[in-house]
């Protein structure tokens, strides 16, 4: 073998290194035991739901929402004059009980806006830019036809189709038993993203310079992914890493944010008649 490879961190985990690897990370690969305490009695009008994770992630195994009041939807309207994320989730966390709002999952997160949607605002629209994918429409739009305005379709989300993944804890057990992703595992303290980190991230002073600001998404992104310490000193230690782990990190990535809910959207063109078809990611904007 060449010497480089060590570099490239495709290393050969002997078998006892790899079973120390995975009993050290049971946050991620095994369910988090629940927190002594007792359940609580179900808060009234209160439904109790199963997030997308099934609580994987997290030590409290229970969650329940309840209804939305005026003081709510008063809220979510500040939140969005704002554009303030705290006050969306402190209003989200005001709304549930349970796993804190803080410690959710960003897909359990985005699960829950739609869930309050579909449960309480059933009679509001969503507006959504659906861009045509057809090939002869492209190429008129290259070759100065037609106006790249043309590709827009305005489409209003009424009955849309909602597509609901569960997280695959399977799949991260067997990607952390691959060499890359045992290199990675034993090179980081792998974590799942959560909403504290989107809070703390919109408290940071960010840079006016395009440049910067690039480079602090890039690096925050995948930060958010590491477990322990502020997303700061997270930062930091993405700095650090080698290509191999980052791309074995863009592999994890996939797999701890691919789950939760998606809107599929069909329409036609309204300018060729061509199906487009179109995922609709819920975000704190479109929902309110
Ligand atoms: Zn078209």
């Amino acid at each position: 073998m060449d010497d480089n490879v060590v570099s490239s961190a495709v290393i050969t985990i002997p078998p006892d290194v790899l079973k120390r690897i995975k009993e050290n990370s049971p946050a991620i690969l095994v369910a988090q035991p629940e927190d002594p305490e007792t359940r609580p009695v179900v808060p009234e009008n209160a439904m109790s739901v199963t997030p997308p994770s099934s609580f994987i992630p997290y030590k409290t195994k229970y969650l329940y929402v309840k209804p939305i009041k005026g003081l709510h939807q008063a809220k979510f309207s500040a939140a969005s004059k704002t554009q303030s994320f705290k006050v969306l989730s402190d209003t989200i966390g005001s709304l549930i009980e349970g796993v804190p709002v803080e410690e959710l999952t960003i897909p359990d997160f985005n699960w829950l806006l739609y869930y309050l949607r579909q449960t309480n605002y059933v009679k509001r629209k969503f507006q959504h830019l659906a861009y045509c994918q057809d090939d002869k429409h492209l190429t008129d739009v290259i070759e100065n036809r037609k106006d790249k305005s043309t590709l827009e379709n305005l489409v209003i989300l009424e009955a849309s189709t909602l597509e609901e993944t569960p997280f695959d804890d399977r799949r991260l057990a067997e990607f952390l038993e691959t060499e890359e992703g045992a290199s990675l595992a034993q090179a980081v303290s792998l974590g799942h993203p959560r909403i504290k980190d989107v809070i703390a991230l919109q408290d940071t002073e960010q840079s006016t310079d395009p440049e910067q600001a690039e480079l602090f998404d890039w690096l925050s992104n995948r930060a958010m992914l590491l477990d322990g310490g502020s997303i700061a000193d997270r930062m930091k230690i993405v700095e650090d890493m080698i290509p191999a782990h980052i791309e074995a990190l863009e592999k994890y990535m996939m797999i701890v944010m691919e789950y939760g809910t998606k809107e599929l959207v069909t329409t036609k063109c309204k300018e060729c008649g061509s199906e487009i078809v179109s995922k609709v990611t819920i975000s704190a904007e479109t929902f309110l």
